[in-house]
């Protein structure tokens, strides 16, 4: 007997896969059934220590190479599969395994390939693609310093250009310079992409990026390189994180990975972007596909959480009604519902929200003719939904093992290795709070080609003087308006809590407002004679909730657009999640939205009664809802979980 009445029909997992999978649902589901092949990793993780599991980790890598789903973004032409969209599916689904396999996988293909690939030339393709994809060749992407992790543009390495012998000298000038962190670089990497300031002649050109071999076929540091190992970490136990340091270490020519700039015969500098900056963001926005991985993988590591407390809160029993035979299940309880239900339409948003997000990254990739604003628009967007999805994983995790109670604390239950491995994923790949940053620059600038670096001076400057009156046109009379409506409660008001177009007015006016005030703030501060720096500096808070603000609303815009296309069978239990999506959210800033006039207190009390509703609607169908994510048993693994 189930004590949560069974109030909307129960929809088809296999539908719900299919909505949230496409356009990549053949490639999803290949790669989850190679990854439940393997499953045991799941086991080793936790019974091997840490060098054993290293091994383990890697041999899954190569493994995992040879069914070709690794290789997936990579050319044809070096054995690669030339569909850049197939590869980041690929790369979300390793969330659904291990994560020590998925970070190494993520940095082997995604950074270290990457980067030969989009920041490479033909020479560098043909010498290194089919190794690399294969696994034969296994390298790091060495960003990263001690000193400078978000800075990029500060790192300390050099490599300076010796025209004699035609080689650059790699170099690590002090400790603050020392790469750090770096995935593969303690035990298993060869070569490595080394991010260092070019000099050539004298003269600096900012940050490019170098291969430096690092290991020679035995495992032993080539001559010039200090490998040290980072030793044990919160989690991710099967990577190798390392120290690299170079002492004068000599590299060919066309070690520079010279897509955007070289060094001619003659030793000159030659470049198709002029300015140092742009280039360097250039450099750095081709990367953009990393960011989008790891998003996208992050939102699998909380499908698993989400799906093994849902098929607890189902199952295990606890209280009841007095004088009754049996106690009712967790789920049974309002509190249990409102834990795990929002959770489960956030993981349905953030979804909705990476598919759009990986068709436009594949067409930005597959096509030349992408303008630079585009381009702009989508480094922006990865950014965003990065740090949403990261945080979100993080915070549902954490729910969901409280969720499961003592069980959820037992490590055959998954949450421990699920926590300490994804905590770092709201770090790597760009910190989130740094990546807000980003978003609202973009944001202020309106993606304007000249403001790629975050200098705050003309930044602010630029907001200052021209976005307060065009963000203040285009909202001021919508304000108006949508503010007179919602400030006056009527009995009307309750069925438009249930409308879409209610909840993204809501999210776009939020995101007007803070835009439109903190482009007031700005001009006050320049207006006021402050240096451009503390005006940023005392506007940062303002920026970042503007910036979550933004990516809300596109978020839940491509959830709305999703399910309008979904099949017919399920859109209505898919509109109800949008509805506890966008209630919940509206609800957990809803101080924010009663300051600002835009929601009246009984209003208010409708939002939260509301959200309790649908919980207790969706309740009765968590549990397909969480088949929809098709997550294969053996992954699921958690014998809490185990079905039959
Ligand atoms: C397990 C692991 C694996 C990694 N793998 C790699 C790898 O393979 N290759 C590689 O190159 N790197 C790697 N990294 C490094 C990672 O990319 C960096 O840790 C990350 O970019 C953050 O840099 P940081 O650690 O120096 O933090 P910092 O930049 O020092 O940030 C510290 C804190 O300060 C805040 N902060 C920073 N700047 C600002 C600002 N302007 N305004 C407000 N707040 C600010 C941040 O939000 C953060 O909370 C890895 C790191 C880890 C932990």
């Amino acid at each position: 007997m189930t004590a949560v009445p069974a109030s909307i029909p129960s929809p088809d997992p296999d539908l719900l896969t299919a909505y949230l999978d496409a356009p990549y649902a053949d490639v999803s589901a290949l790669v989850r059934a190679q990854l439940a092949k393997r499953a045991e990793i799941l086991d080793l993780q936790i019974e091997q220590p840490e060098g054993e599991f290293r091994e383990t980790v890697l041999e899954a890598l190569r493994d995992m190479a040879r069914t070709g789903h690794t290789g997936l973004g990579f050319p044809q032409q070096y054995g690669g599969g030339g569909d850049i969209g197939a590869s980041i599916a690929s790369a979300q689904a390793f969330g659904y395994s291990d994560l020590s396999l998925m970070v190494k996988a993520g940095v082997q293909f995604g950074l270290f390939g990457g980067a030969i690939l989009h920041l490479g030339s033909e020479r560098h393709h043909a010498r290194y693609l089919h190794d690399l994809i294969t696994g034969k060749l296994l390298g790091c992407f060495a960003m990263t310093e001690t000193g400078h992790g978000s800075n990029v543009q500060a790192v300390e390495t050099q490599a300076t250009y010796d025209p004699r012998a035609r080689q650059f000298v790699i170099h690590t000038p002090t400790t603050s310079g020392r790469k750090d962190y770096i995935g593969n670089a303690a035990a298993h990497g060869q070569l490595a992409v080394v991010f260092a300031q070019l000099v050539v002649g004298g003269e600096g050109h900012g940050v490019h990026a170098f291969l430096v071999p690092i290991r020679g076929e035995d495992p032993q540091p080539v001559p010039g390189v200090t490998i040290e190992d980072c030793g044990p970490k919160l989690g991710l136990k099967g990577v190798d994180n390392g120290r690299l340091s170079f002492d004068e270490v000599r590299v060919e020519r066309d070690a520079l990975l010279n897509r955007y700039a070289d060094v001619d015969d003659e030793g000159r500098y030659v470049s198709s972007i002029d300015d140092d900056a742009r280039r360097f963001f250039t450099t750095l926005g081709t990367l953009v596909q990393g960011r989008i991985s790891v998003g996208g993988a992050a939102l699998s590591a909380s499908k698993v959480a989400i799906t093994i407390a849902t098929r607890y809160a189902g199952r295990r029993r606890q209280f009841g009604p007095p004088g009754s035979e049996r106690e009712a299940t967790l789920m049974t309880y309002r509190v249990h519902q409102r834990r795990l239900l929002p959770l489960i339409a956030r993981a349905y948003a953030l979804s909705a929200a990476q598919q759009d997000l990986v068709v436009q990254l594949h067409e930005s990739f597959s096509f030349d003719d992408r303008e630079p604003r585009d381009r702009r628009e989508l480094e922006s967007r990865a950014a965003g939904q990065k740090a949403l999805a990261t945080w979100h994983t993080t915070a549902a995790i954490q729910t969901c093992r409280e969720a499961c109670g003592g069980a959820g604390y037992l490590a055959e239950n998954r949450f421990a290795a699920l926590k300490a491995d994804t905590d770092v994923f709201t770090t790597f790949e760009g910190d989130n709070t740094v990546l807000l940053q980003l978003v609202a620059k973009g944001l202020m600038t309106q993606f304007r080609e000249d403001f790629n670096d975050l200098a705050p001076i003309d930044m602010v400057r630029f907001a200052a003087a021209a976005a307060v009156e065009t963000v203040m046109e285009r909202t001021a009379l919508r304000q108006l308006v949508e503010r007179l409506r919602d400030a006056v409660p009527s009995k009307m008001d309750d069925a438009g809590l249930l409308d879409s177009a209610y909840h993204v007015g809501m999210f776009r006016w939020r995101e007007a407002h803070l835009r439109s005030s903190l482009a007031r703030r700005l001009k006050r501060g320049v207006d006021e004679g402050l240096d451009p720096f503390t005006v940023f500096a005392g506007c940062q808070d303002h920026m970042i909730t503007m910036a979550q603000a933004h990516i809300e609303r596109v978020v839940l815009e491509s959830f709305v657009a999703s399910v309008a296309r979904a099949d017919e069978s399920v859109r209505p239990v898919l509109e109800k999640l949008v509805a506890l999506h966008a209630l919940t959210t509206i609800e957990a800033d809803r101080a924010w939205f009663l300051e600002h006039g835009r929601l009246a207190s009984a209003r208010s009390k409708g939002v939260t009664a509301m959200v309790g509703r649908l919980c207790a609607d969706l309740a009765s169908v968590a549990e397909p809802l969480t088949d929809g994510f098709a997550i294969p048993e053996e992954l699921i693994r958690a014998p809490i979980a185990r079905r039959g």
